[in-house]
């Protein structure tokens, strides 16, 4: 069944969220829309400051949308009764990405991974507790022994594993995986990318995975939205996204991924063309196009106009005047 024909687990409109810093507006998200569905890995991309971690943090509830709706199969997440918000944070977890300051270090692993189920009262005594801290944990790779440690004692790959058992122990259906491989050794960020996979398949379950750049999406993500000062610059299936980008700043972003091989129609395909400049500041934004003081196709066009993100093939949506060319 092709996305379009299933039905969101999550979808995301015409959202915003705005931070008041002194007497300026900070617009970490600028009108966004998207959608999740049931299985899936949506990879979310961009540099520090577009706007990635606020946007899974709205998605969860975690912060408080500035306007447009966030709807968890079709519940507004930041309008749901008592009831229904206990089973959202139920259902719905997090992994963020530093486990070195993520996990309390004067808990046990047991006592981390465990406090969920104790807070939602799933569990009726200390007994059905282990049990199940237990088998999360076997489920992330770690043992029955690690349970009574302290998270100093564990290495940055095991306190991710810590971060993904106490967010699988909730059995949840979707987990927003905010850079939870940035902090980590390269040689360790392929095991837990691997686990995350293994774990998907085995319990169905959807991500929001979050990264700072393409590489880190690579193997993992269904479709990939790029993000840029606070928008969505592009949209697509993974696939497509790496064989045919459409918009310059995901050219960049291509540019800083090694290829395993010389594959010379491939350089040609992406352009590769490193990227120069910093991010503006969401407080002052250029006008027209965000990307347009970085980008090098920029015309007078794209000061005076925003471009707006347009389908150009099923499922491949592009925010650029010239993404045609
Ligand atoms: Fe570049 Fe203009 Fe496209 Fe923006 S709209 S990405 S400035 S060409």
């Amino acid at each position: 069944m092709c996305e379009k024909e299933k039905k969101p687990l999550l979808e995301v409109r015409h959202l915003k969220k705005y931070f008041t810093v002194g007497k300026e507006t900070l617009k970490a998200i600028d009108d966004i829309s998207f959608e999740v569905y049931p299985g899936e890995t949506l990879g979310l991309v961009g540099e520090t400051g577009c706007g990635k971690s606020t946007t899974g943090r709205v998605c969860i509830n975690l912060y408080k949308k500035t306007a447009g709706e966030v709807l968890y199969y079709g519940r507004d997440v930041h309008h749901m009764n008592r009831k229904q918000q206990k089973e959202f944070h139920r259902n719905v977890q997090i992994v963020f990405q530093d486990p070195y300051s993520s996990l309390d270090p004067r808990m046990t692993v047991a006592d981390i991974v465990g406090e969920g189920l104790e807070i939602h009262k799933l569990v009726n005594n200390r007994q059905s507790r282990n049990e199940k801290v237990f088998h999360a944990l076997a489920e992330v790779g770690l043992t029955q022994e690690h349970a009574n440690r302290f998270v100093h004692e564990f290495s940055g790959g095991q306190r991710q594993r810590i971060g993904i058992a106490r967010a699988l122990v909730m059995n949840p259906e979707f987990i927003v995986l905010d850079e939870p491989i940035s902090a980590l050794d390269v040689s360790i960020q392929a095991q837990i990318v691997n686990l995350l996979i293994e774990l998907q398949k085995e319990k169905n379950l959807t991500y929001l995975f979050i990264a700072h750049d393409l590489a880190m999406v690579k193997h993992i993500s269904d479709r990939i939205a790029v993000m840029y000062l606070g928008h969505i610059m592009e949209l697509a299936p993974s696939s497509t996204l790496y064989s045919h980008p459409l918009h310059p700043y995901t050219k960049s972003l291509m540019a800083a991924i090694p290829f395993p091989e010389p594959d010379a129609e491939q350089r040609r395909r992406t352009q590769r063309k490193p990227l120069s400049g910093e991010i503006p500041s969401p407080m002052h934004p250029p006008s027209g196009c965000p990307f347009r003081n970085r980008c090098p196709m920029a015309t007078s066009l794209c000061a005076e106009c925003v471009p707006e993100l347009k389908e150009y093939t099923p499922g491949h949506y592009a925010a650029c005047h010239l993404a045609n060319h």
